[in-house]
């Protein structure tokens, strides 16, 4: 007989978590205005907001923190990060900021102003807010898959080559570089093959662009080219991390991700122009050249996260869970983005409360009844995320509408994930008699979701 799946790790640390009741959290709801960003963590039972910085460090990591090395300038840390990330990546230039968001907010400095469009498969929020926010465009090539939930394709985090080329064509000079994310976590997880990536690469070089990954979740989208793209199977995760790689000139990265570590991000690039560009904003906005946004500590352990995270079992422990919650979800007859998602199931709300209007914020309205049944806390990924659309500052009601499920790595069981599937089944259940959401009451002008504060309908 064949041995059953277990994960490629034992526990040695654990922290307790605590249930609640109805009523608890019918009141904590309300005061954090029907928004989960204001709940309290210990009113939470099961989070699952985020897989950002939620991870559980091995304990090689955290033996490398107490080897970190804290000088102001120079620091060992900083070389081991260097030599992992270019050991890993090809990219000789590297600057550590505090996380993504940084990355994204120096690199840009340099290279995005008023009036420029940059290309790419479904911007993640951050990143289009340091676009949008410099009066430029972030300009989604998704392929047209990616709406239809329901539909079973491989690589659903696809450029459209067509899209991308056109954008190219009508554009040109306004177009600094093109962004691909990789996996495309707006689209649901959903990986880019190196087959697009080749594709995207071909086109950049015919319009002498570069090219550029916002590489989150980089060994995740590995893992699903070796799972599901011919001639990969026998490759390692890092002989395909690498690949991938060469096809960019430079990555942003937001560490907290699949580096598994609790704070941090970096720049990585081939371009000394990207380099010297951006050098001086680090330094401006997070600090000098060789810590940027971080410890020294902080440093080692994410050294150690990307070697450890770059290794197929670390990777299939965890993306197997998810797609344990998938087939739950199958189970129970819920409708989520198919196929299940690197870090995430991305339950389709517009699919279940089809009674709830769209100006009444379906998937939020999900997210808020996931939490008054059973404590479990899940992010929107849809209407109220989508923001308004700058010009016109009408609500964005084009993409999805979804109710995302992040599953933090190295940190639940699967036996969280059915107390999660039924908690789901148990508001799927009783889906018709939900016919009124949510309305917002106050909002912020950038990045709304955070903060908004909403009233119940
Ligand atoms: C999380 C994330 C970011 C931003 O990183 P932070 O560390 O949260 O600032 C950027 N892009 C993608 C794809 C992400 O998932």
């Amino acid at each position: 007989m064949e041995l059953p799946f277990a994960e490629s790790w034992k526990i040695k640390m654990v922290e307790p978590i605590r249930k609640s009741t109805r009523e608890e959290r019918e009141q904590w709801m309300k005061e954090a205005y029907y928004n989960v960003f204001q709940l309290r963590s210990d009113q939470v039972y099961i989070d699952l907001i985020t897989d950002s910085g939620t991870g559980a460090m091995s304990d090689r990591q955290w033996a490398a923190m107490m080897m970190g090395d804290e000088s102001y300038a120079g620091a060992s840390s900083f070389f081991n990060l260097k030599e992992t990330i270019t050991r890993l990546t090809g990219f000789e230039f590297i600057i550590p900021t505090h996380q993504g968001r940084a990355a994204e907010n120096v690199l840009f400095s340099y290279l995005v102003h008023e009036g420029d469009i940059i290309p790419g498969n479904s911007h993640f929020d951050t990143t289009k807010g340091h676009i949008e926010g410099r009066k430029a465009i972030a300009l989604d090539c998704t392929i047209d898959e990616a709406k239809n939930t329901q539909l079973e394709i491989p690589f659903k985090g696809n450029v459209d080559c067509t899209k991308l080329e056109k954008a190219l064509e009508d554009f040109g000079d306004r177009i600094p570089f093109i962004i691909v994310t990789i996996t495309n976590n707006t689209a649901g997880g959903q990986p880019v093959s190196m087959q697009n990536l080749r594709e995207v690469r071909v086109l950049a070089q015919k319009y002498n662009k570069p090219v550029l990954f916002d590489s989150a979740r980089f060994a995740e989208n590995a893992y699903f080219i070796k799972i599901r793209e011919e001639g990969y199977a026998d490759k390692s995760i890092k002989e395909i991390t690498h690949e991938m790689f060469s096809l960019a000139d430079g990555m942003t990265m937001s560490a907290k991700k699949d580096g598994i570590v609790n704070m941090g991000g970096f720049i990585a690039t081939r371009l000394q122009d990207w380099y010297d560009g951006a050098k001086g904003y680090c330094v401006q906005y997070e600090g000098y050249l060789t810590y940027g946004g971080m410890n020294g500590r902080d440093m080692n352990a994410l050294a150690v996260g990307l070697d450890e995270n770059t290794e197929f079992d670390m990777l299939h422990t965890r993306i197997h869970q998810v797609e344990y919650l998938a087939q739950k979800l199958d189970e129970y007859g819920i409708p989520y983005q198919r196929p299940a998602g690197g870090h995430a199931i991305f339950v389709d709300a517009s699919k279940i409360l089809t009674h709830v209007p769209k100006e009444e914020f379906p998937a939020q309205t999900l997210t808020v009844e996931l939490f008054l049944e059973a404590g479990i806390r899940g992010c929107e990924i849809g209407y109220i995320l989508a923001d308004r659309d700058p010009a016109t500052r009408e609500n964005r009601f084009g993409g999805l509408d979804l109710l995302r499920l992040a599953i933090p790595r190295r940190v639940y069981t699967d036996n969280h994930m059915n107390v999660v599937a039924v908690a789901l089944k148990n508001v799927f259940d009783r889906r018709e008699n939900i016919t009124r959401g949510m309305h917002i009451a106050w909002e912020a002008p950038l990045m709304r979701h955070f903060t908004v504060k909403l009233e119940r309908l």
